[in-house]
């Protein structure tokens, strides 16, 4: 048999919460809940409208369009390049990654400036050159990379320069 302590607990715990603390329990009269109806939840957002993937299938074109334009930015190219950096890395089972910091850390060192100075170099640091190429066993850690032209990347492809 358990004790009489047990067995007031055991009472205690099937009496509904309020009645054990002595609370008042308020509910609303049909009156109160039509009004919080109309003044609460019909003014509350319609999350479903609010969700960003029901508002990307609504708005295809407006996000279209954003999305070009950021591919189309600075920031939006840089990260681009970097992204394929980071694939052809994974492609590779080469180790490292670079941050977008990282990166641009490492092309201020050059001046943001093309560091191969090839035959028909246009200077401009745009793409990311592996020194020592990922398919000679380079990796993709920021230590390995340095801005390119795209005209001087092509030229030097997979060789090692240094
Ligand atoms: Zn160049």
């Amino acid at each position: 048999m358990s004790s009489p302590q047990a067995q007031t607990l055991l009472f205690a715990s099937l009496m509904p919460r309020d009645v054990i603390l002595g609370w008042e329990t308020k509910r609303m009269t049909p009156a109160q809940r039509a009004k919080y109806r109309e003044t609460y939840l019909s003014k509350k957002p319609d999350q479903e409208a609010l969700s960003s993937r029901n508002y990307r299938k609504a708005n295809k074109e407006k996000v279209a369009a954003y999305q070009r334009a950021y591919a189309a930015s600075p920031r939006g190219k840089v990260i681009r390049a970097l992204t394929e950096a980071k694939r052809r890395a994974r492609k590779r089972n080469a180790a490292g990654e670079c941050s977008l910091s990282q990166w641009e850390a490492r092309k201020a060192m050059w001046g943001g400036e093309c560091w191969l100075k090839l035959a028909g170099c246009t200077k401009a640091g745009t793409t990311i050159d592996h020194v020592i190429p990922l398919s000679k066993g380079g990796t993709n850690w920021p230590s390995n990379l340095r801005p390119a032209c795209p005209s001087c990347n092509g030229r030097k492809f997979n060789k090692r320069v240094v």
